[in-house]
């Protein structure tokens, strides 16, 4: 409940607008009314509060409800000049002051959050103008004597300290990456070159990222400039280098802010003038402009941002009026918070960097994470066919998919050729998972054999969920020792991992499984252990998130009741996220299980919503989550109980939820997470006892457990890990879904 002396508390997005920013708004209210305060939204950013009147509006419940899925900001944003000055801010002052407000979610960039914090600086001093000038009351100004402000990051660029991902960075990385897939197609087919300005000011993030999701040919970023001074040249060498190995279009990405090592701006005409100078080719520019900013919001977007705008309120009530103001960000996977005006030091410290052209400290600055994306992804790029360096040993390793397909999987494949083949080593592919194991079918892969491959979904190599039986394991030790294996790359889920252990385990009999083994997590349900998101995950839940919205805008024209059922198989990652993503009133999970009471209550709640004038309800459940209370017997029972409210449907999602090219976040990952794969297997190559692991990002590191370790951490039976951190988000979907306050 509240403590202190927070009265009223209002929301506001200023700066730049970004997708994502409704479904803040839409978490900071409900929460604020889940802890009975009066939850107030301030149109059109700080303009509004300076203007007041029906700029400042309360909200109720379902005033924030059907927006999370809309980009933009609902609420509106405005640059305003009259708070940079003092004048303004005590117009603002009073006008939050009359309507109770003491308490600010402020959502927007460093400017935005600069004047947040000025303004909660100058708070007493402006009420006591406010006093003196007759217009509010010692009591009054008694009443408000401190103000509290958290800040959130919307921005696209990213770039942010204090926080890995701003709210609006992913929804652009997925406009990017859907416009230089379709660039690559008119590309390749008229073997041209394509120059692609995107944006990030500042940072490289937009541009640097988006290289790896597309398998884009070369980067420009402000904060590493070519670190030669004929960069040029040496561009176009690596670009003639992938013609020559076959690349049948180049594709080059110059982020906005991107210069030379002189500081000199490198505009995508230079670039152009460049490649068609150095390599007599038809090249042209696309600027992808505002299509970066538009559209809906990625499923990331929706519920990392409910997670940021619930934390945002819990951090107002929790801190001491005279507390630092804190942003609320992400870092290494975890809701986080740092002192609101250091962050924004340190990100005006990378800018100044930049301009002082002190480029390894605007890299350091970034972290280790921006650092070694921008490695792999100046590895790919250059890397190529090599022969092994003198003395070295020239390895065969063998990459292949189990289990069922997921989006990410071709990217992991082609990372880890490519680069295996630029170390000098033999890449092999196993076809058909187990199967092609037990038959064979293993062969070498040539380095254009997966051209194309970084944005393709389901599984080129082929995979199916088959384990190997016992007696099967002979004609896999064989086929491998014929093949000469030295190193075995997973890519998979539930059935890789169990292969792969059975195979680990094996090695006392089979001396060909002596080999080193790495898992990596490929499985939409993000059932694995070791590792808090699997590939293919982020693509299952944009699948779903973009199905539910289509659901929704056709279900509102009659009052009705959807029961979109997902997949998950016993984990309920997908249904809970997808539920926080969507909005949906309930979630069903195996993992809580489901009662017929539950179902009674849920029933009760939705007739309650309906009878006070709601159109749409939305209930998600995972496909396992009890074997009796099934989607079907859920509606019928829904249907049959409400039927004077709302009629009922059913949509079992199914198979699409795995299909279609994999999100931009999916591919980085892959790409990152194989980079890491090909370095185990290299490093453990040739040792006596090569380690077996399963691996995968936890809290923000790559991390790698035993294999031996599987059995221990998770459940064999529900085919999930026996510790899942995601299940705490239920009280957050739980938050968003019950109309508050609690009673
Ligand atoms: P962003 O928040 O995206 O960085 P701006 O820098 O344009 O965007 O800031 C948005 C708004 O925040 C400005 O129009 C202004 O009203 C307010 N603002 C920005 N900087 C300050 C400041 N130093 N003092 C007071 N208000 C500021």
């Amino acid at each position: 409940m509240a403590t202190h002396k927070v009265k009223n508390l209002a929301v506001l997005t200023s700066g730049g607008d970004a997708p994502g920013m409704n479904a803040a708004v839409r978490a900071v209210v409900r929460t604020a009314l889940y802890h009975g305060l009066d939850a107030y939204a301030i149109y059109e950013g700080y303009q509004g509060m300076v203007e007041g009147g029906d700029y400042i509006r309360k909200m109720a419940w379902d005033s924030v409800g059907g927006m999370q899925h809309r980009g933009g900001t609902i609420i509106g944003s405005a640059r305003c000049a009259a708070f940079r000055e003092r004048a303004g801010r005590l117009q603002a002052a009073y006008n939050l002051v009359t309507h109770g407000i003491n308490a600010l979610v402020v959502v927007g960039g460093d400017g935005s959050l600069t004047g947040a914090n000025t303004f909660r600086q100058e708070w007493p001093s402006l009420l006591s103008d406010l006093v003196e000038q007759g217009k509010i009351s010692a009591e009054m100004a008694q009443d408000h004597a401190s103000l509290s402000i958290v800040g959130l990051v919307g921005s696209i660029d990213n770039d942010m300290f204090g926080t890995d991902m701003t709210i609006g960075a992913d929804t652009a990385l997925h406009r990017i990456a859907e416009a230089i897939d379709a660039i690559s197609s008119t590309a390749s087919s008229h073997q041209r070159a394509f120059v692609v300005e995107v944006m990030g000011r500042n940072c490289g993030y937009l541009a640097m990222m988006s290289a790896i999701a597309t398998g884009a040919d070369w980067v420009l970023i402000p904060e590493s400039p070519p670190d030669v001074d004929d960069w040029e040249a040496s561009m176009v060498d690596v670009l003639r280098a992938g013609r020559k190995a076959g690349n049948r279009d180049s594709v080059v990405i110059v982020a906005e802010g991107a210069r030379d090592r002189e500081g000199n701006p490198i505009t995508t005409e230079r670039v152009k003038n460049v490649i068609e100078q150095g390599l007599g080719e038809d090249t042209r520019i696309t600027i992808l402009g505002h299509v970066q900013r538009g559209g809906a919001p990625s499923a990331f977007d929706r519920y990392f941002t409910t997670l940021l705008g619930h934390a945002a309120v819990e951090e107002i009530l929790s801190a001491s009026p005279d507390a630092e103001p804190q942003l609320i960000g992400i870092r290494e996977n975890r809701i986080a918070k740092s002192p609101l005006m250091y962050c924004v030091e340190k990100t005006r410290a990378v800018a100044a960097a930049i301009a002082a052209r002190d480029y390894d400290r605007a890299m350091e600055m970034r972290g280790g994470s921006f650092t070694e994306s921008f490695r792999t992804a100046r590895t790919l790029m250059r890397a190529m066919p090599h022969a092994p360096e003198p003395g070295q040993t020239r390895l065969r390793l063998a990459v292949m998919n189990c289990g069922a397909p997921a989006p990410g999987m071709n990217t992991a494949v082609r990372a880890a050729v490519r680069l295996g083949t630029d170390k000098g080593h033999i890449m092999l592919g196993v076809t058909n998972g187990v199967e092609g194991l037990v038959e064979g079918q293993i062969q070498e892969m040539g380095w254009m054999s997966v051209a194309g491959w970084a944005t393709r979904g389901g599984s080129e190599l082929g995979c199916n969920r088959d384990v190997p039986t016992k007696a099967q394991l002979y004609p896999i030790a064989r086929h491998l020792e014929e093949h000469g294996v030295q190193g075995l790359l997973m890519i998979g889920g539930w059935a890789g991992y169990e292969t792969a252990h059975m195979i680990y385990k094996e090695r006392q009999n089979y001396p060909a499984f002596n080999i080193p083994i790495i898992c990596l997590p490929a499985a939409i349900d993000n059932n694995l252990p070791g590792s808090d998101l699997s590939i293919g995950s982020d693509t299952a839940l944009n699948n779903i998130v973009e199905a539910v919205d289509k659901i929704k805008q056709y279900a509102v024209a009659s009052r009705r009741v959807y029961v979109v059922e997902v997949m998950g198989r016993y984990c309920g990652y997908l249904a809970l996220m997808s539920g926080l993503a969507t909005g949906a009133e309930r979630v069903y999970l195996h993992e809580e299980g489901v009662t017929l009471a539950d179902l009674q209550a849920d029933l009760a709640q939705l007739r309650k919503g309906f009878e006070r004038g709601k159109r749409l309800g939305l209930v998600i459940r995972s496909e396992n989550a009890n074997p009796a209370y099934t989607t079907e017997f859920i509606c019928a029972l829904f249907g049959e109980e409400g039927r004077d409210l709302f009629d009922v449907r059913q949509a079992v999602l199914g198979h699409m939820q795995q299909g279609g090219d994999p999100s931009p976040f999916d591919r980085i990952q892959a790409t990152r997470l194989a980079a890491r794969c090909i370095d185990f297997l290299v490093g453990e190559a040739g040792k006596p006892e090569p380690a077996g692991v399963f691996m995968g990002f936890q809290a923000g590191r790559v991390e790698y457990h035993d294999l031996e370790d599987l059995p221990r951490l998770a459940d064999s039976a529900l085919q999930r890990p026996k510790a899942q951190r995601w299940l705490d988000l239920r009280t957050v979907a739980k938050i968003m879904a019950l109309p508050g306050p609690l009673q």
